[in-house]
Formats: structure tokens, sequence, C-alpha cells
């Protein structure tokens, strides 16, 4: 394993969001192909015969680009990650393996799985809902659930450290 396949690049669209990150690999093409501008480079560089070429940390897509924009993919996992990993009627977090996956409109009274209907809920707030709506229960959502352009980059339970403090300044805009 070569020292530099520790980099990784952050993608920013078009308006500063982060999409995710990418192999500065991939960057450096996209770069080639003037689809990207370089916003922030490593201290670090690739040594091709010709030259020295200095890896990117972070880049921004030049246009709105449809490939980037497929919409995050409706998981258990993207549902935790986009309610932070916190219960939405409690505010607790009790960890991953601990939060459920409740149906705001009960499934047994036709509530679809969607982003729209899904949330992540603590077991102890799961099941004193039951089968009743939000309301019925006295239990309000902290926010209402909708489908996410994107998720946070920085996830919970990863060490800080492992940010490349280049990205830093351009992760604060996540769920901005
Ligand atoms: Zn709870």
């Amino acid at each position: 394993m070569s020292r530099l396949d520790a980099y990784r690049t952050l993608l920013l669209d078009a308006t500063w969001h982060p999409v995710r990150a990418i192999s500065w690999k991939r960057a450096i093409i996209l770069d080639m192909e003037d689809r990207i501008d370089v916003v922030e480079y490593y201290d670090d560089f690739v040594h091709t015969p010709n030259r020295e070429v200095p890896l990117p940390a972070v880049v921004r897509l030049r246009q709105y680009l449809k490939v980037y924009s497929r919409g995050v993919s409706f998981t258990r996992r993207n549902v935790l990650l986009r309610d932070g990993f916190e219960c939405q009627y409690c505010g607790e977090r009790p960890g991953s393996s601990e939060l459920t996956l409740d149906h705001v409109m009960p499934r047994s009274r036709g509530g679809p799985m969607t982003w729209e209907n899904v949330v992540a809920a603590c077991k102890e707030c799961n099941r004193s809902k039951g089968s009743r709506t939000p309301r019925e229960a006295a239990m309000e959502l902290r926010k209402p659930p909708r489908k996410p352009l994107y998720l946070p980059i920085v996830r919970p339970g990863v060490e800080h450290a492992e940010t490349p403090r280049e990205w830093l300044d351009y992760l604060r805009v996540v769920n901005g």
C-alpha cells in the first residue's frame, strides 16, 4: 500500500455542499477533464515521469451534474445518518444497534416505508408509541422527516482526527 492511498478528496457540488469523498486519482482525472476546480490541496505530491502533481484535498464541481444528484438511497443506515443517530421523539442517542426505524403513520394503518414516514426511534419510544400517530401518542417529532439531498460526510463515531484538516472549512455547511 502506497503512502498516497491514505488521501481522499472531498467533492463539493457547484453550490459548495459536500457530496462525498472520492479518490484523489478520480479528482485528478475530473480536473484534467475541466469538470472541477480544485479549491484546496494537500501538502503532498504524486510523482509522475514528467512532473509533480499536487494532491487535491477539496474539489468543486463546475456545474450541476446529474450523476451526482441521484439522491440518497433509502436504507436503515441512511435514515439513521439523516437523523444523526438520534431518537426523533426523545432525542436520546443510544447507539445504532439500539435504534429502530419507526413508521410515523403506523404500518398497520397503511403507513409506507418512505423517507417521509420513517424516523429513527429508540426502542422505548417505538414501544410506547405503538400503532398510534405521534399526535395520538402525544409524542412530538423533533423535525419533519424529509428525503435528504445529502448525508453528513463526517459521521458520528468517526474520530475527528480522521477528517483531514483541509476539509474542515468545507464541512460546516453539512446539514446547514
Ligand atoms: Zn426515544
